[in-house]
């Protein structure tokens, strides 16, 4: 084999397996916080991949080493990213913090009312008692900070589009995830620009998404982790 071609396949090599782990670096502990790595044990006649606590393997945290069977856990997780809904959802804020801007909205909807009662009652008044105009100024007071806060939620809510855009382009460019994925080096990097790490449960079946939007979403996996001895 010409020297070339040598150096190309192994590139392709290393870049295959760089790839291999969608989720390198942001696939992190629910225990400790460290990486989960993905461990690939050959057999007689299989060869299986497991997600582990990194710091569990080199004996630097308890966590234990049961493992996160790869298959299921990618599976899952793109299986995820196909529900278009439920993503943009979550990468737009609407359903993230469950009607905190309408919560808003109705609070000062009430404050204002009780602002016009007051207004009502001292109509026409020259010199309405301490006490009423003290209890308006604090509804006055309460109604601009509403005012501020909701101003506030939705600009968070606008300044969520990077990930939700790295969605759009993931859902264009990998309409049906599970079923081959060409270039999984694209689809890592897409993942990376939405998702800032996914804390994956390492004594339960299940993982949390953690958006670069901040907000996360919770999910079952349908197998356990696998103890170790029988990994
Ligand atoms: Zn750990």
């Amino acid at each position: 084999m010409g020297g070339r071609l040598k150096v190309a396949r192994n590139f392709c090599a290393a870049a295959r397996k760089a790839d291999a782990n969608l989720f390198t670096g942001i696939a992190l502990c629910s225990k400790c916080g460290r990486p989960m790595n993905k461990n690939t044990y050959r057999r007689k006649e299989t060869q299986r991949s497991y997600l582990i606590c990194g710091a569990a393997l080199h004996d630097t945290s308890n966590c234990g080493t049961s493992g996160i069977r790869y298959d299921v856990f990618e599976n899952s997780f793109l299986g995820l990213l196909t529900q278009d809904e439920t993503v943009r959802a979550v990468l737009t804020g609407k359903t993230a913090e469950p009607g905190k801007v309408d919560s808003l909205k109705a609070e000062l909807a009430d404050v204002q009312g009780q602002c016009e009662k007051y207004m009502r009652l001292i109509d026409g008044d020259d010199k309405p008692s301490r006490r009423i105009s003290d209890a308006l100024k604090a509804l006055e007071a309460r109604e601009s900070e509403l005012q501020d806060q909701i101003e506030l939620e939705i600009a968070k809510s606008k300044a969520t589009a990077p990930p939700a855009q790295a969605y759009e382009a993931l859902r264009q460019e990998f309409p049906i995830p599970t079923i081959r994925i060409d270039n999984r080096s694209r689809l890592k990097e897409l993942i990376r620009s939405m998702v800032e790490r996914i804390e994956v449960k390492v004594s339960e079946p299940g993982y949390s998404i953690h958006f670069k939007n901040g907000q996360a979403y919770g999910v079952k996996l349908l197998s356990r982790p696998v103890p170790a001895e029988r990994i």
